[in-house]
């Protein structure tokens, strides 16, 4: 199938139209029309080869919003004209123990990237959601619940499972006090979902002017992480911690805000972290962990307790051709809160 979309060929390169092929449908596939895709930092990252595996021409885009246009033989779960999501997984073994218990994403065999990937079975490049058309096989396209305004949705597909997933694995919910670090896409939703869940909740930010945000998306305090007095006077009063920062920083400021037992969960910078103290996990069994996106039936649970509470990210529409802009944006943390891409406005 010929589409198009927006393509890095360098990670120097600012994004361009790419025209390219999608496979042709396999039995078990389905084909969508992309409506929506927004824009994560994992896309920055990969597009710039931040984590130096990328592989170009590498067309970026793993929060997916579309509508089926058409399916294989033997798919069963969907029609076309049926509202589809895809998130940053579109294959993987579904054998393996973990498969098997639902945590596609942590494959014995590695998932598969829904973008800078390669195909199972041709070993092709997969390409992402910034393009017109996307070929997916069923297991891994989720079900969009009637009812959610659908330009908002699909950063639900990142940026809510990789923060719903620690939430439930570390049991946040009534009388649990959460903190996130990093009011972006992530940690909005963080705020928001753990809010949902009936946490306290508590933002860590450098950015002071967020605080009235902060407070509207459900957090009961903003505390500015370069106030060591702010810091220190919140000694000992988080359960869990989810840390967004995108980058390599030092986790020895926040250990203290954790309680006895208590739990950082890094799923922001992926590589290397620099030195960190034992002495907050000696003395108070606190703990570093980290946590990958989510499996696909959590995907789907995660989007229906969205649905039920109407749990929606704050979103920037963008045309697509505003991309570099929003990437620059992004860079500087100048968005409140994700930027999502109206793919009506790809040419035809
Ligand atoms: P984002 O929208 O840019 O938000 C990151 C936030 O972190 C910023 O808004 C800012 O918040 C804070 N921040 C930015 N630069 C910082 C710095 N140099 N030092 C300290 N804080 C900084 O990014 P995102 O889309 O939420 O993604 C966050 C990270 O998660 C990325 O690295 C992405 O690759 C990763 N990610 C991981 C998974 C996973 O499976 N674990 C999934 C998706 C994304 P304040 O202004 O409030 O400080
Ligand atoms: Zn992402």
């Amino acid at each position: 199938m010929k589409t198009f979309g927006y393509v890095a060929q360098s990670p120097e390169a600012p994004l361009a139209p790419f025209d390219f092929d999608r496979r042709s449908l396999r039995p078990n596939d389905v084909a969508m029309e992309v409506l929506y895709c927004g824009i994560c930092h994992s896309d920055l990252h990969q597009a710039r080869n931040d984590w130096g595996w990328s592989s170009y021409p590498l067309v970026p885009g793993h929060e997916i919003v579309g509508r089926v246009t058409e399916v294989g033989p033997a798919v069963t779960r969907y029609r076309p004209g049926d509202t589809v999501a895809v998130g940053c997984m579109v294959d993987s073994c579904l054998d393996c123990d973990q498969c098997r218990r639902g945590e596609e994403q942590l494959c014995r065999f590695a998932c598969t990237q829904t973008y800078n990937d390669r195909d199972r079975i041709t070993k092709e490049p997969t390409f992402g959601g910034y393009s017109k058309h996307l070929v997916v096989r069923e297991e891994f396209a989720l079900r969009v619940p009637s009812g959610l305004d659908l330009a908002r949705v699909a950063p639900l597909l990142c940026a809510g499972i990789t923060t719903y997933s620690p939430l439930r694995t570390w049991k946040a919910g009534p009388g649990s006090r959460v903190g996130v670090i990093g009011l972006g896409g992530l940690g909005h939703m963080a705020v928001k979902l753990a809010a949902g869940m009936g946490a306290e909740v508590t933002v860590l930010s450098r950015s002071p002017d967020k605080e009235a945000d902060a407070l509207a998306l459900g957090a009961t305090r903003l505390l500015v992480s370069s106030d060591p007095a702010a810091m220190q006077a919140a000694a000992s009063s988080l359960d869990l911690i989810i840390d967004t920062v995108p980058v390599r920083h030092d986790v020895d400021a926040y250990m203290p805000l954790l309680d006895i037992d208590g739990t950082l969960v890094l799923v922001g910078q992926l590589g290397p972290m620099g030195e960190f103290s034992s002495l907050p996990l000696l003395t108070g069994r606190r703990r570093i962990s980290g946590s990958p996106i989510g499996g696909i039936a959590e995907t789907q649970e995660m989007l229906d307790f969205c649905a039920e509470r109407n749990i929606l990210p704050d979103c920037e529409m963008i045309r697509m051709e505003q991309i570099n802009e929003a990437f620059v944006r992004l860079e500087r943390a100048d968005v409140r809160y994700r930027f999502v891409i109206d793919m009506a406005s790809l040419r035809s």
